[in-house]
């Protein structure tokens, strides 16, 4: 078995009640054993999520996630409006036109944060938005986004559906349902719930539930799902281990105290930042929006990313994720969500030193020669 240090942006490692935990034998998802266990995995997952909110798990990636809150929400030929700042804000994009949803996209330069006036500006323009699509934290870019005066903004400009990925922010940040006015918030589990890969939870608003809009569905379909869930089941056969290992990671977030979660992540960001300055390195992301969960730094010109990725994994035994589109070659990335210590950072951070003094770069201390 491989001990790396797993410093992608997902999947993210597993603590050991968590694998623990994956060893439960099977049980019928309609016993009682079974609608105890999700009653109070379900309850714990709301407070995650900020109040209120009622929490549907459905068995896939955080993508079919992003699908179900489409589906559930917008229907063929309504117009949206979109903040996208990355990878997956287009992704999300995507999939809405995949589904005949007239969208108004919003961007911004990699490496930014959405601009709430920009929002606002565009809900002002045009006829009635029905959904309006953000996200909290881009993953491709190592930004967070203004969430809650996205929200606003989105609430003041509009009677809009306010749908949210927060995937690479549940658990470690702020997501503020209720207070804020989301709709919909989409998280998974294998980012920073450190949990393996296959439930994507999607938090719901009592708005939401009521609205039965949205586009044809079956699978994704709130409503039911909602009714088996308040019976303590799923609709469909779960992922059963995967909601075992959920459950022991809920466990550990509650004994550590949200509060002091999200404070650990701020400090390991912080940290990591430090680190990737000290590796002579800029920050991909602009002051004041950085990320929590993911470090992105650029790679100096007459490097590229999966150059140096490949000797931190051959030399150090630890693995960054490269860039993401146009990115993919001039920004490292770097995760830190869910089961993530001081000493995984010192450790990136002294491998992240090595690789980079240890690297042939002519034209190294030049600022972005592209
Ligand atoms: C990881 C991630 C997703 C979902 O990716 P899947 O591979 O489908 O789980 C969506 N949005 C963001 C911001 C992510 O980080």
């Amino acid at each position: 078995m491989s001990k790396i240090n797993l410093r992608i942006t997902g999947p993210t490692p597993l603590p050991d009640p968590v694998r623990e935990a994956m060893r439960t034998q099977m049980v019928s998802h309609r016993s009682g054993e079974f609608r105890d266990m999700m009653t109070h995995l379900v309850g714990d997952l709301g407070e995650l999520f900020g109040s209120a909110a009622r929490v549907l798990p459905f068995t896939c990636s955080g993508t079919g996630g992003l699908e179900a809150a489409i589906v559930n929400t917008l229907a063929p030929g309504e117009r949206a409006v979109a903040a996208s700042s990355g990878y997956f804000g287009d992704r999300f994009v995507d999939i809405a036109r995949a589904f005949g949803v007239q969208v108004d996209v919003v961007s911004v330069p990699w490496g930014q944060a959405t601009d709430p006036a920009a929002v606002r500006d565009t809900l002002r323009k045009g006829p009635a938005v029905r959904g309006v699509l953000l996200t909290q934290n881009e993953t491709s870019t190592g930004i967070l986004n203004p969430l809650e005066e996205l929200c606003r903004v989105a609430r003041e400009e509009s009677d809009a559906l306010v749908l949210v990925d927060v995937v690479s922010s549940l658990a470690a940040t702020d997501v503020a349902m209720m207070d804020w006015g989301i709709d919909v918030a989409i998280g998974a589990t294998q980012k920073a719930l450190m949990s393996p890969p296959g439930i994507a939870l999607l938090g719901v608003s009592e708005r939401v539930l009521a609205a039965r809009r949205g586009a044809p569905r079956y699978y994704w379909d709130f409503g039911r799902m909602a009714a088996s869930i308040e019976d303590g089941t799923t609709t469909f056969t779960p992922a059963i281990s995967v909601l075992y290992a959920l459950r022991a990671a809920v466990a550990m977030i509650k004994a550590e105290g949200l509060r002091q979660v999200f404070a650990r992540h701020e400090a390991l960001a912080g940290w990591c930042r430090d680190s990737v300055e000290a590796a002579g390195l800029e920050l991909f992301a602009v002051p004041d929006h950085r990320s929590p969960t993911v470090t992105a730094a650029l790679v100096p010109p007459g490097l590229s990313a999966s150059t140096l990725r490949d000797r931190l994994e051959a030399e150090h035994q630890v693995l960054v994720s490269s860039g993401r589109g146009e990115w993919k070659e001039r920004v490292l990335r770097i995760g830190h969500m869910g089961n993530a210590t001081v000493e995984d950072v010192e450790h990136l951070r002294n491998a992240l030193i090595d690789v980079v003094t240890h690297s042939p770069m002519p034209t190294f201390g030049r600022r972005r020669a592209w």
